[in-house]
């Protein structure tokens, strides 16, 4: 049985527990209309990861675009998210407009939050990622709307090149 090209491969990263796998097993994603296929590749990060064995430079030039996902009451996690940035732009370093979305998790946590709103934008604004922040348990929509956003920027960045 032959299997359809995906329109997009997606790697979705962060540390343990910070809530991947609500945002990323949902499979029958319709978005403009259609049923659109992604290939996703959940990977897990130990909390204090050795930058160079979380993710390989195989897994790296498999992905069209990456999600990486910090759970917002979980400092460490987005300490994991921040070095996973470095090490994607580091690889991808000739293919600058690989798109990469930040995503702060468990936004319904608020008494427990440790990253303010504005400290995951300005990390996204600074390395030149999308930015939000979801409640992945709770709602289905912010999951949607983090993968619409992601496959936008996938289109746009092969329209480019
Ligand atoms: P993973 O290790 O990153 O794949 O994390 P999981 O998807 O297994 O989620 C870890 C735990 O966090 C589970 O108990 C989830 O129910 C919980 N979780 C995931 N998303 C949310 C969220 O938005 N809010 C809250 N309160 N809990 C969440
Ligand atoms: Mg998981």
């Amino acid at each position: 049985h032959q299997q359809h090209k995906a329109e997009a491969n997606i790697l979705v990263l962060g540390a343990e527990n910070v809530g991947k796998s609500e945002s990323i097993y949902t499979h029958n994603i319709s978005l403009d209309g259609r049923d659109t296929s992604f290939s996703i590749w959940d990977s897990v990060c130990p909390q204090k990861p050795s930058l160079q064995s979380c993710v390989s430079e195989e897994q790296l030039r498999w992905a069209d675009g990456f999600i990486l996902v910090y759970s917002l009451c979980d400092r460490d996690s987005f300490s994991v998210v921040r070095q996973q940035l470095q090490r994607i732009r580091q690889l991808k370093k000739r293919h600058s407009s690989t798109p990469i979305i930040i995503v702060g998790n468990k936004r319904d946590l608020q008494h427990r939050r440790q990253i303010s709103s504005e400290e995951g934008r300005l990390l996204a604004i600074t390395s030149d990622c999308d930015f939000f922040e979801i409640s992945a348990a709770e709602t289905y929509h912010g999951s949607l709307v983090v993968f619409h956003q992601l496959l936008e920027r996938v289109r746009a960045s092969r329209s480019l090149s």
